[in-house]
């Protein structure tokens, strides 16, 4: 087969480092008769292997040069292709439970990981190669320069941590950055408790929309001072000060004040 030359613009670097490889497969332990969809297979570094141990595994693929590929390498009892954009995939149709690996494209990773959010009801694990940067970013704690709206809207409904660290050369063609791994187990619905989670995920963008002021500005449009006062909360802090406690008790105020902005 002829050599498939890597698109940018769906991020594809392709693993090479077969100790790599072996040692992410092994960090998803995958077992017979567990339901796994892979985003992005590209040239099926990990789906190889995984389809290995599995005997049947599910891929999202966007790009129509490797789906040709998988489907001369594969039978479908073998590997299911959905063909087109992990952005759109509706994965509850997979059934629960259901874990989710990936090479993630990094171009698309923040609104990825926020549509697969959207499915953690019906989601064992996930496990992800992202970039190191990104990876910082959604187990950051608050206080921290990487801490924001990723972290906090992700550790409300995930437990997550990092793995370990992949070098640029464990790729093909090698990426500019360090990449790490990270495993993402969702949280039981009822330790979750914010009544409204749209609500919470407005009061979240509008708190780090501009990280530099305070509480009492960005959250203008949500609390007053009494509101303040009542969650014993100081509206002279930055929303970085904040853990995702402290946004679900307010989000949980706004939703009892019936007070969110229009
Ligand atoms: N898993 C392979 C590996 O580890 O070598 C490829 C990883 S590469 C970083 C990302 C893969 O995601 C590519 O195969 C790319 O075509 C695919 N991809 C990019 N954007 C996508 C999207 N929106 N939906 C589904 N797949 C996508």
């Amino acid at each position: 087969m002829t050599e498939h030359h890597a698109r940018k613009r769906f991020g594809q670097n392709f693993l090479s480092d077969p100790n790599i490889i072996r040692k992410i497969v092994d960090a998803i332990r995958p077992a017979a008769g567990d339901t796994i969809v892979e985003i992005g297979p590209g040239l099926a570094a990990m789906t190889d292997p995984l389809v290995e141990r599995l005997g049947h595994m599910h891929v999202v693929e966007i790009d129509r040069d490797l789906i040709a590929r998988l489907k001369e390498r594969y039978a479908p009892e073998r590997l299911t292709i959905h063909e087109g954009d992990a952005l759109k995939f509706d994965f509850g149709r997979l059934g629960a439970p259901l874990r989710v690996v990936g090479n993630l494209p990094y171009n698309i990773s923040t609104p990825l990981l926020f549509h697969l959010a959207s499915f953690a009801d019906s989601v064992t694990d996930m496990t992800f190669m992202l970039q190191k940067e990104v990876v910082m970013r959604m187990v950051a704690e608050p206080g921290t320069e990487e801490y924001g709206r990723l972290s906090v809207m992700l550790q409300y409904r995930f437990r997550m941590a990092r793995l370990f660290d992949v070098p640029p050369g464990a790729f093909r063609p090698a990426p500019k950055v360090t990449s790490s791994i990270v495993r993402m187990l969702p949280l039981p619905p009822d330790k979750l408790g914010a009544q409204d989670e749209a609500l919470l995920g407005r009061i979240v963008a509008a708190a780090f929309g501009q990280r530099r002021k305070t509480l009492r500005n960005t959250l203008r449009d949500f609390l007053d001072e009494p509101d303040f006062a009542a969650l014993e909360l100081d509206p002279g802090l930055r929303g970085e000060r904040l853990g995702v406690a402290d946004y679900v008790a307010i989000a949980n105020h706004v939703a009892r004040k019936g007070a969110s902005p229009v």
